[in-house]
């Protein structure tokens, strides 16, 4: 397959690692540019002219990109993808002034959609989950980190597991697992959030473990929800087990989760509402990746933006994810590359590289995706945009036109 004619082919060429800095604003463009793509790999990639000369032969799928943007498909590193139900009525009392911790503590929020998780069917949890993963697919994301957290308990949690890894045999993108039991205090446990760590590390992690079911432990580390010690166990033992460990961390108040997660050799922190510049510091001495979700706030009616700007003229390597979940359903990186820019002071550039090759550096998988580079996947996107800078400028709507998934087409209108 060849893609010709591009007015812009974003291809992010660069270090195989999370860009810091100065290395956030250079996507590396090549003007009239084309790509050429074979057995799901990038084969070649530079200017229309010369990729004609070395790849013209017969029987080629040709695509013309004139006057359209071409870049890697989008990574989504954090997201609640598996859950049943949704919870629209907030809406209205979080426009009266409650706050999250509040509908929380009034039975509403997480413990709201464990209930209606832990009742659904396995196969309706897979029906719900498919619909938005198919929507997140249009919206130009290829690989997409998806987390457990609404069964708390064994069974559902792998239930949850089970779902993510079948959603990613059956459909064209790429699933990343991971294992969050520590996303709030289950109300079996409650008041003991000591004894429910302790039921996730001796029941739960050696099971997933052993069946392969996650490749990163995450925890909640907040005031009110999982202590620092609670989640630094946690994540030793998952670490022991050979799981890779993130980090909500600082969503709302500086709770030590930025340092716990740089102490622990979390691969990313993520949230960073509300870090101590110590917490800053650690990351960036460690290049732990910020994970930055800006669609949170925003569904929260919350002014409480990550400073993404201060964050990456400190060094952390930033990345933006969705944090798709009932209280933010949000399935597009394109608005979230959009509210990183009104709302968090990141250049499109920089959003840009936050939503590719530092998102796939947030999963470990920057030698595979997130840039349009010789050996690379072929997941590309094109876009009816004529320059990158129209992604969080014309935001609310759709501009991806093609999807193609390891080399082949998978969606495009
Ligand atoms: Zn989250």
């Amino acid at each position: 397959m060849l893609i010709l004619h591009a007015s812009e082919l974003v291809t992010l060429k660069g270090p195989r690692r999370a860009r810091a800095k100065a290395e956030m604003s250079d996507l590396s463009i090549v003007q009239d540019g084309a790509v050429a793509i074979s057995d799901g790999v990038i084969l070649d990639v530079g200017k229309t002219e010369s990729i004609l000369r070395e790849h013209n032969s017969t029987g080629i799928e040709r695509i013309d990109a004139s006057g359209k943007v071409v870049m890697p498909g989008l990574v989504d590193p954090h997201t609640h993808l598996v859950y049943a139900g949704s919870r629209e009525f907030e809406l209205e009392l979080k426009a009266k002034g409650k706050s999250y911790m509040e509908i929380l503590e009034g039975g509403g929020g997480i413990l709201r959609t464990v209930r209606d998780t832990r009742d659904s069917s396995p196969q309706d949890l897979f029906r719900q989950s498919a619909k938005r993963l198919e929507s997140m697919l249009v919206h130009g994301s290829t690989t997409v980190e998806a987390k457990s957290g609404y069964g708390l308990d064994k069974d559902v949690e792998i239930r949850m597991l089970e779902t993510i890894k079948r959603l990613d045999d059956e459909y064209p993108v790429s699933l990343v697992p991971t294992y969050l039991g520590a996303h709030v205090v289950p109300p079996e446990f409650k008041g003991d959030g000591d004894a429910y760590v302790d039921f996730m590390v001796v029941e739960v992690l050696p099971e997933i473990a052993r069946r392969k079911l996650a490749e990163f432990c995450d925890v909640f580390c907040e005031k009110g929800i999982f202590n620092v010690q609670q989640s630094r166990k946690l994540l030793l033992a998952a670490k022991g087990f050979g799981m890779g460990l993130k980090v909500h961390a600082d969503e709302f108040s500086n709770s030590g989760g930025a340092q716990l997660a740089a102490e622990v050799g979390a691969i990313s922190a993520d949230h960073l509402g509300k870090p101590s510049d110590d917490g800053i510091m650690a990351m960036a001495r460690r290049d732990t990746i910020g994970v930055l979700l800006p669609g949170t706030p925003f569904s929260s009616m919350s002014k409480d933006y990550a400073d993404g700007r201060r964050l990456i003229d400190l060094g952390v390597p930033i990345a933006l994810g969705t944090d798709l979940n009932p209280n933010c359903w949000n399935e597009s990186m394109q608005f979230t590359i959009s509210l990183a820019c009104h709302k968090m002071r990141m250049t499109p550039a920089e959003a840009i590289t936050a939503a590719t090759i530092n998102a796939a550096a947030a999963l470990g998988l920057e030698r595979k995706v997130g840039s349009i580079e010789q050996g690379k996947r072929a997941d590309v996107i094109m876009l009816d945009i004529p320059t990158y800078a129209h992604i969080p400028y014309k935001f609310g709507t759709n501009q991806v036109s093609l999807v193609i998934k390891d080399g082949r087409s998978v969606w495009e209108r």
